[in-house]
């Protein structure tokens, strides 16, 4: 049985349990204790641990590997702008058609607010835009290392890097030597992967006995357009730009991008899922990593189509609710300040939240209206998170495929980088 299959299995398996626990052992002590907030909660932390654990060192190595891989400076801001052109082109395509869907479809007009009244909801504190820029400059990279702040780590091993092709044949032996160690995290990837299925197994166990799926019933009219939205970008205009700027095959990409999607949807990160989305696009799909060790964690932290699209809906169902008009100029200023905000902020869990909360300030919705969303968000997080993925996935071979750095022998097998069993090394073997 392949991993992806196994994932898919215990990840069902995880959901089940956790809807059982949710709607028959709400009370059960010894259920909650040993096993939500016991077992659970300890297998699932530990295992988004081990993917968040890898990301720093492996973005580090790969980019120094795929930066010296290019060679070519101007190669590489050609490369960076193509990218940056793609996320905004997909997050502004998403949004635009998330808002055209919700002014149609206009979820929330006969909303009753007493169905859930908006409780206290404190705003999150969001970072102008201005502060954007100068963060991109580390004053201390240590700091950004161990804090992970992954556009200043960009910066920095970009810089690291260009300057070791500077020194040339003196910094030989620092590239070689991050060339193996990009392999050794590659082979961590593979291990940590080994054990997924349990992983994802914990993590969906405990999110679904705490979000029970009554939960979404007062909310349905929302969360069905954000999801049939989600749906359509993701297998629509995604694919469409797949086909039409990459000449590529949507429906070999999809089944070959279910594994990252999988590892966003249950840890709810495109950061934590940065790894398996690196691993995917060289390993399964033939991207040379010289392209993709540097679009793919761009991609993480600035590019959220899905995150997007659950703003433009989350901004007409809360004007609906309160019947406040928002007007063309308004939504305008949403696509605008979605698409900046989400360049600003982070790919981890909930973080769409917080950039809500700076684009209804913008277009004077009242933030409070954000309490009677937040009950249903985790569950599209993980869901908007698996679009934001697959939309890196897509920018990064479209960049791939336009600098001829993309392998089409590798994406066309089906079997290429697929996992094999992680074999432990043999004590002999070690000693010659
Ligand atoms: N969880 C999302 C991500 O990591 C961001 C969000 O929409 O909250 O991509």
């Amino acid at each position: 049985m392949n991993i992806t299959t196994k994932i898919l299995i215990w990840m069902t398996a995880g959901l089940a349990v956790g809807s059982l626990i949710n709607n028959f052992a709400q009370s059960n002590t010894i259920i909650q204790d040993y096993f939500v907030d016991g077992l659970f909660h300890v297998a699932g932390t530990v295992f988004i641990n081990l993917l968040k654990m890898l990301v720093v060192p492996l973005v580090t190595f790969s980019l120094i590997c795929g930066v010296c891989g290019i060679g070519d400076i101007s190669k590489l801001g050609r490369i960076g702008i193509k990218a940056f052109a793609l996320f905004l082109l997909s997050t502004a395509l998403a949004i635009s058609l998330a808002i055209l869907a919700a002014v149609n479809i206009a979820p929330g007009k006969n909303f009753n607010l007493s169905q859930g009244m908006p409780g206290l909801f404190t705003v999150p504190e969001a970072p102008p835009i201005t502060q954007v820029f100068i963060d991109l400059v580390p004053g201390n990279p240590v700091a950004a290392f161990a804090e992970g702040n992954m556009l200043q780590i960009i910066f920095f091993t970009i810089l690291f890097a260009i300057s070791l092709l500077m020194l040339g044949e003196r910094a030989r032996p620092l590239i070689q030597g991050a060339e193996r160690m990009n392999e050794v995290m590659m082979q961590i990837v593979n291990v940590v992967m080994s054990i997924a299925p349990y992983g994802v197994f914990a993590l969906m166990a405990k999110t679904f006995a705490e979000q029970g799926i009554a939960l979404i019933m007062p909310m349905i009219g929302y969360f069905g357009v954000v999801v049939a939205v989600l749906f359509c970008h993701a297998t629509g205009t995604l694919m469409f730009l797949l086909r039409l700027l990459g000449r590529i095959n949507p429906v070999k990409f999809l089944k070959k991008m279910r594994t990252a999607q999988i590892f966003a949807f249950s840890t709810a990160s495109s950061n934590a899922t940065i790894p398996v989305t690196l691993r995917t696009v060289e390993k399964r799909m033939g991207v040379d990593n010289s392209t993709a060790a540097f679009v793919v964690p761009f991609g993480a932290t600035i590019n959220m189509d899905g995150t997007a699209i659950m703003q433009g809906i989350a901004t007409v169902f809360i004007a609906n609710v309160y019947g406040i008009e928002i007007g063309i100029i308004g939504y305008l200023t949403v696509i605008g300040m979605s698409v900046l905000a989400s360049i600003g902020t982070a790919g981890v869990p909930g973080v769409g939240l917080i950039m809500l909360a700076m684009v209804f300030n913008q277009v004077g919705l009242p933030v409070e209206g954000i309490a009677l969303i937040m009950g249903v968000d985790r569950l599209l997080d993980m869901i908007r998170t698996a679009v934001n993925v697959t939309g890196d996935a897509v920018v990064t071979m479209i960049v791939a495929q336009s600098e001829n750095n993309i392998s089409m022998d590798v994406f066309n097998d089906p079997s290429a980088g697929t996992l094999e069993p992680v074999q432990l090394p043999h004590h002999d073997a070690a000693q010659n």
